[in-house]
């Protein structure tokens, strides 16, 4: 302990006798995609700051339905924000002393009308956030920045997202790098010569800041926007729930989820993902402890799950990337050659990678190409019942039907077929790729746009560093070299148990046994909708052209 550390403790302590004083400063930390105490690093500067300053400190969240229904946020997500807050709340409560409140604000403008009426008039000083990169986000943080400003509030935001922030990897001409291994080298050997921080908050002590604001109410605060606040952990989850169910009845409503499709992949991912930033870190400590071996290689078959299953608790901010990465090099320590270790950490570069893409293009959040042109020039379908097919996982091509049941029952795909269903849909079928984003976004738990449209652009061959556009996949020897017992295949559709895996894996003989085999009348199965080899060369001539 530092003797200036001491002196400011005993300051504390002389001061925590003023926390009536109604000139007091209060931070407000606004959580978005950071649901997590470790490693924040808005959350850490806050603590600093309150403690130093005896300032208060006190947190909020929006839940913002209308905001997520255009962006497709999946149902499956968010329940599993609602199911983490309760946790949020309880341990920013017993840990930082630091109370959080909970408000159900249709939209972007009613969070910061919210935030300037109700906080501007508690003598808040400063409002702390973590950066979002997306399109929206940005335009509602700087009419906020504005709109505070006038009041002399001060918001103050933090990298966290990303491990390396946007715009620290560039080229030698400062640009964004295209192609991802230059990016990747450059991200790396700067990790390898530098020293990443891990944040830890400290407790703010004598925060005598609690629920100042709000009692736990519907319309309570007379302000119009909000619809229903929350502010302990017990009424945060009552809240979170009757949001979901909400959100459900509105996502029904539109004809995005049906209602025994969604209660059953609710019922999966409430099981497969414990909430909170325990849970999280658990599974980042047993994957790198054992999961991880063999990554490299296991990592491509589905039947497997040889994957860290992860994404989920990292797009909602349970855990941190930077944690992630400094687990994973703390294994490398003595093993730096170690491939499967190396590998894990390559595909975090790879979300880096998409979220500094964004950054650099928030056009991208239009749904506008990467390669503009080029998609521009494509003739894309807008064939209905293609597309239904292929969203119901109907379209007669087994590894792209049962990795669309398995992401509608789950809510999560394998990221080697999230390639093959990508590419499907935007080569095989030509239909366009923004269709495919747009229901990816809609069913997946771990939904992030940078990702999402990374992938899909990748795919499609519009994207930064994408695949050529001759290079198309093949579902059937896709399903051979990645399922080869057809396990994967055969667990979502059991309608093909008794075909044996060298039939699933050729179209041919796929059609063959359909239609004229001995089975043909008891298998209730559809014959491929396309012939990929055909398909594939009207695709080529579509890019070419
Ligand atoms: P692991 O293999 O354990 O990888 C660890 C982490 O690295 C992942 O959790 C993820 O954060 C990151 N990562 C891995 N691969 C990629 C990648 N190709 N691009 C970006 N980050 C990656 N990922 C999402 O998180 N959200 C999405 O909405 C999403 N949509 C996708 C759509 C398409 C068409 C494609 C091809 C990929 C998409 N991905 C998306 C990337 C990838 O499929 C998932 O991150 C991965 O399957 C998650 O499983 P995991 O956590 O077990 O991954």
């Amino acid at each position: 302990v530092r003797d200036s550390d001491k002196n400011s403790d005993r300051n504390r302590e002389e001061n925590a006798t003023t926390d009536t004083n109604p000139n007091q400063p209060h931070y407000l930390m606004w959580f978005r995609r950071d649901l997590r105490l470790h490693d924040n690093t808005a959350l850490t500067a806050l603590c600093e700051r309150a403690q130093s300053d005896n300032a208060k400190a006190s947190a909020l969240f929006f839940f913002t339905p209308e905001q997520w229904q255009s962006h497709d946020t999946s149902l499956a997500q968010v329940d599993h924000i609602a199911r983490t807050l309760p946790k949020l709340a309880q341990s920013l409560t017993k840990q930082l002393n630091i109370p959080l409140t909970v408000y159900v604000c249709e939209n972007f403008k009613d969070c910061n009308d919210l935030i300037i009426e109700t906080y501007a008039a508690q003598n808040i000083t400063q409002v702390m956030a973590n950066h979002e990169y997306e399109g929206h986000e940005i335009v509602r943080d700087e009419q906020l920045i504005k709109r505070l400003a006038q009041h002399n509030i001060e918001f103050l935001r933090f990298h966290d997202q990303c491990i390396l922030p946007p715009q620290s990897i560039t080229t030698n001409d400062d640009s964004m790098y295209q192609v991802f291994t230059p990016f990747y080298k450059k991200w790396r050997h700067t990790l390898d010569i530098g020293l990443i921080e891990s944040y830890q908050a400290q407790a703010v002590k004598d925060n005598k800041n609690s629920n100042q604001n709000t009692q736990d109410s519907n319309g309570l605060l007379e302000l119009t926007q909000i619809t229903a606040s929350a502010s302990s952990a017990e009424t945060i989850k009552t809240l979170g729930e009757k949001v979901v169910k909400d959100y459900q009845l509105c996502l029904q409503d539109a004809g995005i989820v049906g209602s025994n499709e969604s209660t059953t992949q609710l019922s999966h991912a409430r099981a497969a993902y414990p909430a909170g930033e325990v849970a999280a870190c658990h599974r980042l400590d047993q994957f790198i402890a054992d999961g991880i071996n063999n990554y490299n290689v296991s990592r491509d078959v589905p039947s497997l799950h040889a994957t860290s299953q992860l994404s989920a608790y990292l797009t909602i901010g349970t855990i941190s990337a930077r944690h992630c990465y400094i687990q994973a090099t703390k294994a490398l320590q003595d093993n730096s050659d170690n491939k499967d270790i190396n590998r894990w950490i390559s595909e975090l570069a790879w979300r880096d990678f998409y979220r500094h893409v964004l950054a650099d293009k928030p056009a991208l959040i239009r749904h506008q190409a990467y390669k503009d042109d080029m998609d521009k020039s494509i003739n894309w379908s807008y064939n209905q019942d293609d597309f239904d097919a292929w969203c119901v996982g109907q379209t007669g091509v087994p590894l792209v039907d049962a990795a669309m049941r398995c992401l509608n029952a789950t809510g999560f795909m394998h990221n080697r077929l999230r390639m093959v269903t990508a590419m499907f849909l935007t080569k095989d079928l030509l239909i366009d790729w923004r269709w495919g984003e747009r229901y990816f976004m809609q069913q997946l738990i771990d939904g992030d746009f940078a990702s999402n449209n990374g992938g899909w652009q990748w795919s499609a061959s519009t994207g930064t560093d994408a695949a050529p556009y001759f290079r198309i996949m093949n579902p059937f020897s896709q399903a051979k070299s990645h399922d080869p017992d057809a396990e994967f295949i055969k667990t979502w559709l059991p309608e093909l148990q008794e075909l044996p895996a060298n039939i699933l894996h050729a179209e041919d003989k796929l059609r063959a046994a359909l239609t004229t085999g001995s089975l043909f009348n008891l298998i209730d199965y559809p014959v491929p909708r396309v012939d990929h080899k055909a398909a594939r060369l009207l695709a080529i001539a579509a890019f070419k052209n």
